[in-house]
């Protein structure tokens, strides 16, 4: 049962075989293969595991800072009302979604690096 941080809940939904090592890559579609049951962590979980910005249990990816990394993962955490240490499945989570989104795309999205990558998925959803 994958371990996932509040704002990979929204984020994976629109993961399309990007990131930032071919090592996180394939360590995310691996943890895609298992996502129908999901333990809720406030910090890095198993997809962070195999990313090259995993330094010494925080996120040091220069595009952004661990307090807003943490910060995006409590307003995620928020909008599908769940607490660290619940579980969730992926279906509630696709479920909720569309209601999550518009919320999400304002306050994470627009200044986020991958914006260009997950645009494209998201036009899927109904807003
Ligand atoms: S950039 Fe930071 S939050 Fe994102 S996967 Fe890497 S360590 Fe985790």
């Amino acid at each position: 049962m994958p371990r996932l941080r509040g704002h990979h809940l929204i984020c994976l939904q629109f993961f399309v075989g990007k990131g930032y090592s071919r090592g996180f890559v394939r360590n995310t579609l691996k943890v895609l293969r298992e996502k129908d049951k999901i333990t809720i962590v406030d910090c890095l979980d198993d997809v962070c595991r195999a990313c090259p910005y995993n330094t010494n249990g925080r996120c040091s990816n220069p595009r952004t800072s661990n307090e807003r990394i943490r910060g995006l993962d409590e307003l995620a955490l928020s909008l599908f009302s769940v607490r660290v240490g619940s579980r969730i499945r992926w279906d509630e989570v696709r479920r909720k979604l569309p209601k999550v989104l518009p919320i999400w795309i304002k306050k994470a999205c627009k200044s986020c690096s991958w914006w260009k990558v997950c645009k494209n998925e998201m036009l899927k959803f109904k807003c």
